[in-house]
């Protein structure tokens, strides 16, 4: 186990691709971290540079304060688990999974009673005299992982480890993850490309958007207080919802164009509003109300928004209903039992509390998004003032 310092980490591949660039964070001792961003966001760089397997360009990277750049894996004892698992094939799980403690020459009996600790731990007891290419893709990955646990790493690194799985499977082996991490307490790095993954099984998350990191925090401190527009988008089940406002005028009351519409804005926005830059709003679905055309007053508390129905769908316990308003949409969840028929006339309310606003331009978010902040951030600094 170990605390895991990197420092300034730049990463580039042939003197073209600057695949890591000048990141910075620290993971506590027995954390589990996730770090998450599209793909080629450069999240399986920075694990291979925590691993060994790369050398980082610039920068440090140390575990319990002690550099380690020139350590081999084998010499940071750093496990990993990769997408698709490298078993041998040919050999059992047993096999398999003792396969690191024999290179080392530890005696039989303790061999055995380590490999037999750690396959109850992953619950794969009744397949261990089984040949890898005879199991489940489930079954091997969770060998893969008996396999990195059993020589009690400083660190745990997994890229994409249940990726490939169904969505029962996964949703099982997230849970079943994070209890093994909680209960080892080994510091622990997942690379993901999915927000769920990262949200439910790490202690903090590292959002990563081309080579860049965007924000470091908690889940809630992630979902609730994005610090740009591409944050709120790309975190969460549903994406939030971000246009542009332009045409802004105030006279008395805040008013300007979304989609080609007019649309007044609340009074919050005031603060946000100058005339070189655009007004960048967010909503998530959940914070946005679909009526029929006409049904909903506008009364200066909410933003309206005028539009015809994109397209409804049905998610079982809720209606997640896409609005075509001028050239953007805008997506609201309602209840389950209301009915939209595709291009019916509607209007769509965002109260005035579930709204966020962001710097700049929409679709082009500043990298660096030290400048941004949301609606959020903003009425708890004034809360805390
Ligand atoms: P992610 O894991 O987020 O998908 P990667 O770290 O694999 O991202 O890649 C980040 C960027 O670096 C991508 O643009 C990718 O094409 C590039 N890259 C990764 N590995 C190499 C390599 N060995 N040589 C050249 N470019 C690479
Ligand atoms: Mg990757």
């Amino acid at each position: 186990m170990a605390k895991v310092t990197l420092s300034g980490i730049n990463k580039w591949y042939g003197g073209t691709v600057h695949a890591v660039q000048d990141i910075s964070f620290e993971i506590a001792d027995g954390e589990f971290f996730g770090l998450l961003g599209p793909s080629g966001s450069g999240k399986t760089s920075v694990l291979r540079m925590l691993a060994g397997l790369e050398k980082p360009t610039s920068g440090t990277i140390a575990f319990d304060g002690a550099a380690v750049e020139r350590q081999t894996p084998q010499a940071r004892n750093v496990a990993m688990v990769f997408e698709q698992n490298a078993l041998y094939p040919h050999m059992t799980a047993r096999q398999n999974i003792s396969y690191p403690l024999r290179i080392r020459g530890l005696p039989r009996a303790e061999i055995d009673a380590k490999v037999g600790e750690v396959a109850d731990m992953l619950n794969i007891r009744h397949l261990i005299d089984r040949r890898a290419s005879q199991m489940s893709g489930g079954q091997q990955q969770r060998v893969a992982i008996a396999r990195a646990l059993v020589r009690r790493p400083n660190l745990l690194c997994l890229d994409e480890p249940i990726a490939h799985l169904d969505t029962l499977l996964r949703a099982r082996l997230r849970g079943e993850l994070k209890r093994l991490q909680r209960s080892l307490g080994t510091t622990s790095v997942i690379v993901t490309h999915d927000p769920i993954e990262a949200m439910t099984m790490t202690d903090r998350i590292a959002v990563m958007r081309d080579g860049v990191m965007q924000q470091i925090g908690t889940a809630d401190e992630i979902y609730n207080r994005p610090v740009n527009a591409f944050v709120a988008q790309f975190f969460g089940l549903h994406s939030m919802n971000v246009f542009e406002i332009d045409g802004i005028a105030d006279a008395g009351v805040l008013a300007g164009h979304c989609g080609g519409e007019a649309v007044s804005l609340p009074d919050m926005a005031r603060a946000h509003v100058s005339l070189e830059r655009k007004l960048v709003i967010g909503a998530r679905p959940s914070g946005v109300a679909v009526h029929k055309a006409g049904e909903i007053a506008r009364d200066g508390e909410r933003l309206v928004v005028a539009g015809r129905v994109y397209v409804a769908e049905q998610l079982g316990d809720a209606l997640l209903v896409t609005v075509q308003a001028g050239d953007t949409t805008i997506q609201a969840m309602t209840a389950p039992d209301r009915s939209f028929a595709i291009d019916e006339p509607v209007e769509v309310s965002i109260r005035e509390d579930s709204l966020y606003v962001f710097d700049g331009p929409a679709r082009s978010t500043a990298r660096h998004a030290t400048s941004a902040r949301s609606a959020v951030a903003d009425r708890l600094a004034a809360s805390q003032a």
